[in-house]
């Protein structure tokens, strides 16, 4: 009988290495979504910082011409008037910067215009490779889900099925996550991992009476000749 419970911790073991190998594979096809919605995200706060500054350029804009008029105004009254030469030169000199400003303006608007579009070609992309993959993405994390759902159900019938002195070992010792698993065997009279020697009574209370033990050195659980 008890050879069985160690085939059932073996199973419990192997099957709770497939869940942590599906789950690292979900969460592998999710990352394939989830990396590319980021950069979308990304793209899409650009944008909007984008749009922000075209709006503030076309406020400044706006007041410039305003300025740009004012002066000109006034230039043109001075002369009319036939009033100070310096005073229409100095006029003229900030028309002629509000001018250059405006051009300056309108380049930074076009650059903007430019790169909303570049943005736009870039986002039309993305979301065509998101949906893509999400073809191959979503069937494939239904199906990894429903495998971890079936081990989950298959897990849980087999711990309560094993004696609880099994179970709270297993759990003890895969809790310490040993490099080549939770068991080993006696080999020549040692443990086969750390070469602990084990005695004679021991040896026979593992391999002939079934029993549960653990090497006292490494911790790992002996599965019994047989099992
Ligand atoms: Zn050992």
């Amino acid at each position: 009988m008890s050879v069985d419970w160690f085939l059932k911790l073996k199973e419990i073991d192997s099957l709770t290495k497939m869940r942590i190998n599906y789950l690292k594979s979900k969460s592998e096809q999710e990352d394939r979504v989830s990396k590319l919605n980021e950069r979308r995200q990304e793209t899409l706060m650009q944008t909007a910082k984008l749009k922000q500054d075209g709006f503030a350029l076309n406020h400044e804009l706006a007041e410039l011409e305003k300025k740009l008029k004012t002066a000109s105004e006034q230039k043109q009254r001075l002369m009319d008037m036939g009033g100070d030469e310096k005073k229409i030169h100095q006029y003229q000199l900030d028309i002629d910067q509000a001018e250059e400003q405006g051009l300056e303006f309108l380049t930074q608007l076009e650059e903007i215009e430019t790169q909303s579009q570049d943005h736009k070609t870039f986002l039309a992309g993305l979301e065509k490779t998101i949906k893509e993959i999400e073809v191959d993405v979503l069937p494939e994390v239904t199906k990894l889900n429903n495998e971890v759902i079936n081990i989950d159900l298959r897990l849980k019938l087999l711990l309560e099925e094993l004696p609880s002195d099994f179970r709270s070992t297993l759990q003890k010792i895969s809790a310490k996550n040993l490099a080549h698993g939770p068991f080993t065997r006696i080999d020549q009279g040692s443990c086969y991992f750390c070469r602990y020697k084990i005695s004679r009574l021991d040896e026979s209370e593992i391999d002939m009476q079934k029993n549960l033990k653990t090497c006292p050195q490494c911790s790992r659980i002996f599965l019994p000749y047989g099992a």
